[in-house]
């Protein structure tokens, strides 16, 4: 990795916002800045561009391009494995993602956040305690505001709180986060990466470079991470765990909806009433109250602040309860883990509406939980068929045309008690802008429907 910027030739790969922020940073730091855009400009951003000396490719990232600079700065969204980068990498070119650069640039203690699931709402709910607690939070990575917005500024934060993506990590140089937590490994993005175990040492990398004053925070409840993370504290960090029964392990142990800490400070918080009183949101709980105590939060600032929690949209977000049925929308639930945790939370009977885009997971690993739980699944989207071979047998299977269809179906069919649950398993972009587009939509007709019953 380079030293510094001045005089360098970066080319940022990626646009959007990071890759403006990333721009606007490194020409502060004295730097030519010029930019590679997989899709193409609009007018307005081809003006900004120019106005700001930025030269361009657009349409696709060339060789030729990338191969003058001394740093190429990939975007949060862009894999580190295209290819023409690891071409440019054969040249001896750096290429190397905002962590990097925050690894050289940073002067703010950090905590950073990873895993399969819960990254987001563990990460605002780490930036919440910490603003209890009185303290001064920049919240950002994957979610808010690009990193490097923070690094152009006064960096004037007590914390910079980060939620890390498996990109990120595949392209984080000497990144080392002083508190690293570690939620979950479940397969996902498998149409991205070789196996698990490739997509698990991605995740690992969060602890690469961290040693003595580190924290690794881990889930002990997560067989795979129990049998990845053996040597973990092996580089000096201490290792907290969360999980209902950590024997003689040192971290925060589950009990109902207790969370008790061992021997790192001996408090326990009573959830019962707050959002996180289920799982999986115990778990996330568990882990932020880890990290938070780790940043020194008093407990009383992390009883308000978990209290104070404003729950994050379309994650297991009740819409309405209609002639005894409840509508869930868990429209975030895009891997199998996250559908997992969805159907181990609801009891009674499930109507389940999945599908979207397939990310190349086993859906094998639902089978179990279908089989118990679901009494009808309503599929939509590209995956409808790979899923319907996956359930055959284990409940009923209809195809819908669209997901409007799948609510009215579900309507037409669940009694009261059940429980209608978006939870789709899938990427969305077959069919909506987005994940939350797709909730807006099935909350959109859960109300049409709550409205034709009231009329
Ligand atoms: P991420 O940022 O990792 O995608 P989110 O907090 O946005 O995580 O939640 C994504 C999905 O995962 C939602 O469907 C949510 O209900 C589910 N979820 C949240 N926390 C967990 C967890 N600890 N384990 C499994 N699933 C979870």
């Amino acid at each position: 990795m380079l030293k510094s910027l001045a005089n360098s030739r970066v080319a940022v790969v990626g646009l959007g916002k990071s890759g403006r922020s990333a721009i606007k940073f490194c020409r502060g730091m004295g730097a030519e800045v010029v930019l590679s855009e997989g899709g193409r400009l609009d007018d307005e951003t081809a003006y900004w561009l120019k106005e700001n000396g930025v030269i361009y490719e657009e349409g696709g990232h060339s060789f030729d391009f990338l191969r003058r600079a001394d740093l190429v700065l990939i975007s949060p969204g862009v894999p580190h494995y295209l290819p023409v980068l690891e071409a440019v990498r054969q040249e001896g070119v750096v290429v190397a993602g905002e962590l990097a650069l925050a690894a050289l640039f940073l002067r703010t203690p950090m905590i950073a956040v990873t895993g399969t699931n819960g990254k987001t709402t563990v990460t605002t709910l780490i930036g919440d305690l910490l603003r209890a607690a009185g303290k001064k939070v920049f919240v950002g990575g994957n979610i808010g505001t690009p990193l490097t917005d923070y690094l152009a500024g006064p960096q004037d934060a007590d914390w910079l709180v980060l939620e890390v993506s498996s990109f990120q990590l595949d392209a984080a140089g000497e990144f080392q986060p002083q508190i690293g937590v570690l939620l979950n490994i479940s397969p996902d993005h498998l149409d991205r990466y070789k196996d698990l175990a490739d997509y698990a040492q991605t995740k690992m990398r969060l602890f690469a470079r961290q040693g003595t004053g580190d924290t690794a925070i881990i889930n002990y409840d997560d067989a795979y991470l129990r049998r990845v993370c053996t040597d973990l504290g092996g580089q000096g960090q201490d290792v907290l765990y969360f999980g209902h029964h950590l024997k003689k392990l040192v971290g925060a142990e589950m009990q109902g909806r207790k969370i008790q800490l061992n021997a790192c400070g001996e408090e326990r918080f009573d959830l019962a009433g707050t959002y996180f009183a289920c799982p999986p949101n115990l778990e996330n709980a568990a882990a932020a109250i880890l990290a938070v105590q780790a940043a020194g939060c008093s407990p009383s600032a992390i009883k308000q602040g978990m209290a104070e929690f404003k729950a994050l949209p379309h994650r297991m977000t009740v819409v309405a309860e209609i002639a005894g049925v409840t509508y869930i929308d868990d429209s975030k639930a895009t891997n199998i883990g996250a559908v997992a945790a969805a159907l181990a939370s609801v009891s009674g009977s499930v109507i389940l509406i999945a599908g979207g885009r397939d990310k190349g997971g086993d859906y094998g690993l639902l089978a179990e939980l279908v089989k118990e739980k679901v009494t009808t699944m309503l599929l939509i989207g590209e995956a409808g068929a790979k899923m319907a071979a996956a359930f055959a047998n284990l409940t009923i299977i209809e195809t819908m045309a669209s997901l409007e269809e799948a609510v009215d179906r579900a309507a037409a069919i669940s009694q009261s008690g059940d429980t209608v649950l978006l939870s789709p398993a899938c990427a969305s972009f077959d069919m909506f802008t987005g994940y939350a587009q797709r909730g807006e939509v099935f909350e959109g007709q859960v109300i049409k429907i709550a409205d034709g019953e009231r009329a």
